[in-house]
């Protein structure tokens, strides 16, 4: 029997054990958003990787901890195992079936908040490093582990954190899963995702609202001066208008143009729930995928002037407000979007405020890089199926803190079940995906070990 083999042994005799594990993590709360529990949580995480032989430590920051471990077996590659271990907040409790942190089993679920995202997901990646100390002696390569406790609020100081570490943190790749496998039921490895730079436009040109009889047609309208300065902003066929937008937007690689036409795309499914029925754009699958990963976005998320509520008003609003996000791609560069934008906006409408808010830049690991490949071939030695590969999810995260700053190849490999209700309530996670991401991650340990052989 090899080792992978006896590890894999392991992990179907020990479901219950590890099981268990997942149900302490969940009836401890984690909430980022208001801080409940998440020191605590911290606490029990960086005891449980004690336990398995890893040195531990909580990592302060300036908003919640860390948590970081690390386990070296020297002249073996170093994975870096990156997961979150707070959660959103519950959201109403009448709609939740059982409490949220009271962990309970349904229909082979686990049912609770952080089941899937991210405690049940990132509690995979221990217990497979469990299992080759407990069945081998040791792991095949060295792991280190950061646990972020502050992802549902943006991992803000994650960056930060990273940048004063960078010796610690070194390693060769950096592993991670969080989301769902994809909904075609086939496991995906994703490569990437997309940058993100959020801005509000802000034009207050009056002192009040005014009755539009007496002052409509003698004072300027931001309403109207907003709509106008928008239009120059983005083309009814959706190109945005900005100059130099589009300048550093990378090319797409030969193995991406490839790998984009395997992956499933199947347009009544995907605006199922979304899009009334006979209404366009009809997307050609590979077109759909390429705008979907490689492509930067301009939207309006929000569009706020004058009178909104319930009847009429026959007023001039004194202020108009726009939000929008803009999803960006590699090599774009959050700031210098934001730069592009505001010279834009100043050069058709001087007075126009413009003010920045949240970013987070792209990132994207090379697909035909060995330790790519590497997981690629483990995923599918470890589901028995090809994996769907994804050069670039389309929304964004903070995993530029490992490609860009730590300059390592970065990758995830999602574990849970496209319908984990992740965020809202009534989050689950699959026992057997569970067990079955324990199992992945034991695959791709022994791979990268071996692929350094
Ligand atoms: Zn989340």
């Amino acid at each position: 029997m090899t080792s992978l083999d006896k590890v894999l042994r392991w992990i179907d005799s020990t479901r219950d054990q590890s099981t268990q594990k997942m149900a302490r993590l969940i009836s401890q709360p984690s909430v980022s958003s208001t801080g409940e529990g998440v020191k605590e949580c911290a606490k029990i995480l960086c005891d449980m990787l004690k336990e398995i032989g890893l040195d531990a430590k909580i990592m302060p920051t300036a908003g919640l901890p860390a948590v970081y471990a690390e386990r070296i077996v020297p002249g073996t590659p170093t994975v870096m195992f990156y997961g979150h271990y707070d959660t959103q907040p519950v959201g109403d409790l009448n709609l939740w079936v059982t409490p949220p942190f009271e962990p309970a089993i349904r229909n082979g679920r686990m049912y609770g908040r952080g089941t899937g995202d991210n405690k049940g997901q990132l509690l995979t990646h221990i217990i497979a490093v469990d299992a080759f100390i407990k069945n081998c002696g040791e792991l095949p390569c060295s792991v280190k582990f950061l646990l972020d406790g502050e992802e549902e609020s943006g991992s803000i100081n994650l960056a930060t954190l990273v940048e004063e570490n960078k010796e610690l943190l070194k390693a060769d790749v950096c592993y991670y899963s969080d989301g769902p496998i994809h909904y075609s039921g086939r496991p995906q490895v994703v490569f990437g995702c997309r940058g993100i730079i959020d801005a509000e436009i802000v034009i207050e040109e009056n002192m009040r609202d005014c009755h539009s009889g007496h002052y409509g047609a003698l004072i300027p309208n931001p309403a109207w001066r907003l709509v106008h300065l928008l239009s120059t902003m983005k083309s009814p066929d959706g190109k945005v208008l900005v100059e130099g937008y589009y300048d550093k937007v990378r090319a797409i690689t030969p193995a991406e143009e490839e790998v984009v036409k395997d992956i499933p795309f199947n347009v009544k499914d995907y605006f199922e729930g979304v899009r009334h029925p006979g209404t366009g754009p009809e997307w050609d699958h590979v077109d759909a995928m390429k705008a979907h990963m490689f492509m930067p976005t301009m939207t309006i998320s929000g569009l706020v002037s004058g009178h909104t509520a319930e009847g009429m008003a026959t007023i001039v609003p004194y202020k108009a407000t726009c939000k929008m996000d803009m999803r960006l791609v590699p090599d774009q560069d959050p700031d210098e979007i934001f730069d592009l934008v505001e010279k834009h906006v100043k050069k058709y409408l001087p007075e126009a405020e413009v003010i920045k808010h949240g970013k987070m830049y792209a990132s994207r690991t090379d697909l035909e890089l060995p330790v790519s490949k590497t997981v690629i071939g483990a995923v599918a030695e470890a589901w028995d199926a090809d994996p769907v590969v994804v050069p670039l999810s389309g929304a964004s995260c903070p995993e530029y803190v490992f490609s860009n700053i730590l300059e390592m190849p970065t990758i995830s490999v999602p574990y849970a079940n496209p319908d984990e209700g992740n965020h809202g309530p009534n989050e689950n996670f699959s026992l057997d995906l569970f067990i079955q991401g324990i199992k992945t991650t034991a695959h791709v340990l022994e791979a990268i070990a071996r692929g350094n052989k």
